[in-house]
């Protein structure tokens, strides 16, 4: 079998080198799966909750080891892995609290007879996820799958792997029974195999781009899909702002794992009345960012994630600086061992520059001054994607927020992903909802007895 190496970002250290899954195992895979699932629906919602609960205790004994294997293998500050560790234990406690009772049957009373909606495992999903939040983006997808009765392949992004893995023990240690979940490892190729493989549900989180690939391959299996891809959101600042949080929000918004998030701010725009002065501060709280070794407790922001992903957002910056941007802090690679780039503050943007046009997956925060929020707002919304936004202000700011076409809009506040409500895209950001009572009955087929 052929074998890809996981690179520490800190340092380009070889980690290990993992198997890439071929045809043959992914079919192996998917065939014990669909052989495990009749076991697995029939224990019931409850029981399967149960083992969520088990494995939320696993994840908290296994916090600091988990959270080193993430920050080693793709550059998250470990203060940011912990932190994703405990809230993937946390939100497995509350989607097995109130999971069960989404999946209850509904009665609906019609003129002479009641129609009983009884929501039933699709089968086997397949859960294909990035590198970014390599254990709350597995656990997104594969836990309301797991809750729902199906059994599950997740197949993790190659930078993710040791993460997926590390997974895999922890639910071998809640005593998942054998045959409910497998890890396929590998790249684009081993992903492809599994959307054509006899799978029921595709869920997808990634770039616009292989979520496009992944759409065409599963429609020609007419199978579901779930598209989580990507987002250039914008964040928008009112004239009556409270400056010390809009500078805040901004800087966790964009900088957090080295701006490489989906719902990341990404577009930055700022009623004229306060732009100067936002500019200024939130440019000297990016320059101020401690920059350094993921595993350092004392970094704020660590490397990105590969040389391909630096040298396209240095692409990016580049192109920009050449049409017209002005650096107002950063805006080049770092020198020094590791895939390092220096937070990034630019103004003097159009919205036809790359930084402006398509999504940077890196510390990058491009700032456009606008005459009043309806320009915010006409700008926001341009654009292919429509994943999350946010709006900092007084009392305008909801109005504001209601205008944007995005799947989550935050005010005076950032967005978040959290099993209690749907999460996902519009426009180009993406297809369906994981997540939430409408999450998770999307990995349901919905069945009705008439009696
Ligand atoms: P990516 O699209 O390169 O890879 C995502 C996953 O898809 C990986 O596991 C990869 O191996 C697999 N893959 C790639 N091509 C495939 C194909 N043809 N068939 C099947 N599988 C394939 O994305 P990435 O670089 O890992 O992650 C960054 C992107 O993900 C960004 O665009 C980001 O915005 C997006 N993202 C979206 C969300 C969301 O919830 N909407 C969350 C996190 C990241």
């Amino acid at each position: 079998m052929a074998r890809f190496p996981v690179i520490d970002p800190s340092t380009e250290q070889v980690l290990g080198e993992f198997p890439e899954a071929g045809e043959a195992e992914v079919a192996d895979a998917v065939s014990a799966l669909r052989v495990g699932q009749a076991d697995w629906a029939a224990l019931g919602a409850e029981a399967r909750a149960g083992y969520l609960v088990d494995l939320a205790k696993v994840l908290r004994a296994r916090r600091d080891d988990i959270a080193a294997t993430m920050s080693r293998e793709m550059g998250k500050p470990l203060t940011e892995a912990l932190a994703e560790v405990d809230k993937g234990a946390a939100q497995a406690l509350l989607l097995a609290s109130q999971g069960p009772g989404w999946l209850a049957d509904e009665t609906v009373a019609l003129e002479t007879r009641t129609a009983v909606v009884r929501a039933v495992p699709r089968g086997v999903v397949a859960a294909i996820t990035p590198w970014n939040f390599p254990l709350w983006q597995a656990l997104r997808s594969l836990m309301p799958a797991l809750l729902a009765g199906n059994t599950c392949a997740l197949k993790p992004a190659p930078q993710g792997t040791m993460t997926a893995l590390a997974l895999r023990r922890a639910f071998e240690e809640a005593q998942l029974p054998r045959g409910v979940l497998r890890v396929l490892t590998g790249g684009a190729a081993t992903g492809e195999a599994l959307v054509r493989a006899p799978v029921d549900v595709v869920v997808f989180t990634g770039s616009q781009s292989a979520g496009k690939r992944v759409a065409a391959v599963a429609a020609e299996g007419l199978k579901t899909c779930v598209l989580e891809m990507g987002g250039s959101d914008p964040f928008v600042v009112l004239a009556d702002a409270d400056l010390d949080l809009a500078v805040r929000l901004a800087t966790e918004g964009r900088f957090r794992n080295a701006g490489q998030i989906c719902i990341s701010a990404k577009r930055f725009f700022v009623e004229q009345p306060i732009a100067a002065a936002f500019r200024d501060r939130f440019a000297k709280a990016a320059a101020k960012l401690r920059v350094g070794d993921a595993l350092d407790p004392a970094t704020q922001m660590g490397p990105l994630v590969t040389q391909q992903q630096r040298e396209r957002l240095q692409a990016q910056v580049g192109a920009s600086i050449a049409a017209g941007a002005r650096v107002l802090t950063g805006g080049r690679a770092l020198e020094r061992k590791g895939w390092f780039f220096a937070p990034t503050v630019l103004d003097h943007v159009t919205p036809d520059m790359p930084v402006m046009r398509e999504e940077t997956f890196g510390p990058v925060a491009p700032l456009m001054a606008v005459r009043d929020a309806a320009e915010a707002v006409r700008l926001a919304n341009a654009g292919d994607f429509g994943l999350g936004a946010t709006v900092v202000g007084g009392a305008r700011a909801p109005e504001v927020a209601a205008q944007l076409q995005a799947g989550l809009v935050g005010v005076n506040g950032l967005v978040t992903s959290d099993v209690r409500f749907p999460f996902g895209g519009v426009k180009g950001s993406g297809l369906g909802r994981e997540l939430g009572r409408d999450g998770v009955r999307a990995l349901c087929d919905l069945r009705v007895l008439l009696k």
